[in-house]
């Protein structure tokens, strides 16, 4: 298996305009420094601790995001390396990013994970509670924190049928945010991972998330 060879496969299906970024948790840093001398410089990971220590041994212009759920006690690691953080599942994760962001001088760019898979196993806003969190201009209370957009996942094990009609109700969602918040830069809709970025991307995708079609299994 070759990781180049998966990327330009994986890249034919991704149009223009929508971002692919490479899941690279649980894969060693060669597997990493592979899709980045293939061209990738957009990462993602999902622990804390496996983000700071692939960040000090590969290049210094891979940038980072982070996607995985987040502990209060985890974020100052991850504040300062992270460009999008794409999994803000509480208000309270917010909070703590936003004064670690405060402390460390500097703007935390985040989406908020909405909660629309059937599992109770997922995290997230549940539609309306993001409809308040907008209606109520509570980002106005995290000023070191820019609200990119939205992110999810789909069901796991869905059919075809409903992961579209999960990401149809997505798309509508993040279209009346996006009008009702009226923030320039309320621009991302991550939606996407390996056995369904074709569907997300139809339903209207910005930024696709990606592991296994690139890197092969992972061995946890
Ligand atoms: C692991 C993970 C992915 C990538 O999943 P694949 O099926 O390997 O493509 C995408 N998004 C999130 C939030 C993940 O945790």
């Amino acid at each position: 298996m070759d990781i180049c060879d998966n990327l330009q496969h994986v890249r034919s299906q991704i149009p223009s305009g929508v971002r692919l970024v490479c899941v690279s948790k649980f894969h060693p840093a060669e597997a990493i420094q592979a899709a980045y001398d293939c061209g990738e410089r957009l990462f993602g990971e999902s622990r804390a601790q496996e983000l700071t220590a692939k960040h000090a041994l590969l290049p210094a212009d891979i940038e980072w995001h982070f996607i995985g759920s987040l502990q209060t006690n985890k974020v100052k690691q991850v504040v300062p390396l992270a460009t999008l953080i794409h999994s803000v599942d509480s208000g309270h994760l917010l909070a703590a990013i936003d004064q670690c962001a405060a402390n460390n001088n500097l703007i935390a760019n985040i989406l908020l994970e909405i909660h629309i898979a059937q599992e109770t196993t997922k995290h997230g806003f549940l539609p309306d509670e993001a409809r308040t969190f907008i209606a109520e201009q509570r980002w106005l209370q995290y000023p070191h924190t820019r609200l990119c957009g939205l992110m999810t996942m789909g069901t796991a094990n869905a059919s075809e049928t409903e992961t579209r009609r999960e990401f149809h109700r997505m798309r509508s969602l993040f279209d009346e945010l996006k009008t009702a918040c009226a923030l320039p830069h309320f621009t991302e809709l991550s939606m996407g991972m390996s056995h369904d970025f074709r569907i997300a991307i139809d339903e209207g995708s910005t930024i696709v998330r990606i592991g296994t079609a690139i890197f092969g299994e992972r061995n946890y």
